[in-house]
């Protein structure tokens, strides 16, 4: 599915390598973690494999079922089904939630030479969502994140992902101060979100996340490349042994 092969990135107009080196595959079906010191480069892959500015990719390749991301822009990145979480989602006032996912729906519709969805059909398909999510149907006519509690955006994202049904999903939660039940919504919705034709790579600083999302395989990213991988227990290592060993 996501195959990221010898990628190197830099900042700063070429003067800072941060990615080195990197490789990584994530087959369909899986849910891979990545762990690692700060600085190591985690939160400059996610940029890098969707698109953001600012971020030169130098060599390698990164492809989603053979295809070249690198040579889309973001919104076919998106259109593609590649889905980013963000650390801190966007806010956006005065534009209600529901608003914001059919116009970012039907972009991705139509960058795939699909007819928009229907008003009625995107109210059934979210109105199911938020219910099977316990999401109160006010919530969505709010602005999008706009006075939510950190736990209401993460529920919030978890549900846009369920309506907008991505391919492949990198989520960066790297040094956010989620809490017990934030991550606890975090977990259920990525354990809701596994299917045998989905990938999903997660950042993670926290191993405690990794007690209620059990991945697939852990990877180790530090100096800019991939240095060591283990099934879910080398998670546990790693948070009593630390990096020091892969500096
Ligand atoms: P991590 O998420 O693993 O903590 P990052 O990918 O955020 O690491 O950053 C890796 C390194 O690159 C850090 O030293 C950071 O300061 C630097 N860096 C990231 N983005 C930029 C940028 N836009 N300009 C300059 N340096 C950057
Ligand atoms: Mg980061």
């Amino acid at each position: 599915m996501l195959n990221i092969t010898n990628l190197t990135a830099t900042v700063d107009d070429g003067r800072k390598t941060i990615l080195d080196g990197l490789s990584l595959s994530v087959p369909a079906g899986e849910v891979h973690a990545i762990m690692g010191p700060n600085g190591a480069g985690k939160s400059t892959l996610s940029y890098v494999v969707t698109g953001r500015d600012g971020y030169d990719v130098t060599g390698g390749s990164v492809t989603l079922d053979g295809e070249d991301l690198l040579d889309m822009d973001p919104e076919e990145r998106a259109a593609k089904g590649v889905f980013l979480s963000f650390q801190y989602p966007l806010e956006i006032p005065g534009v209600p939630t529901l608003t914001f996912l059919r116009t970012a729906m039907n972009a991705q519709r139509k960058a795939r030479g699909e007819e928009p969805i229907s008003a009625p059909d995107f109210m059934k398909r979210a109105r199911d969502v938020a219910k099977q999510l316990k999401i109160a149907p006010e919530m969505l006519r709010r602005p999008l994140n706009v006075g939510f509690s950190g736990g209401e955006k993460k529920r919030m994202e978890i549900f846009q992902m369920m309506v907008l049904e991505p391919r492949f999903i990198v989520m960066d939660e790297t040094d956010s101060g989620l809490d017990v039940d934030a991550l606890r919504v975090v977990a259920d919705g990525v354990n809701a979100l596994r299917a045998p034709d989905r990938g999903i790579l997660i950042i993670t600083h926290y191993q405690r996340l990794l007690d209620y999302i059990v991945p697939d395989q852990v990877h180790v990213l530090a100096g800019g490349a991939i240095r060591a991988s283990g099934d879910a227990g080398f998670a546990k290592t790693l948070e009593t042994e630390g990096y020091d060993a892969y500096a």
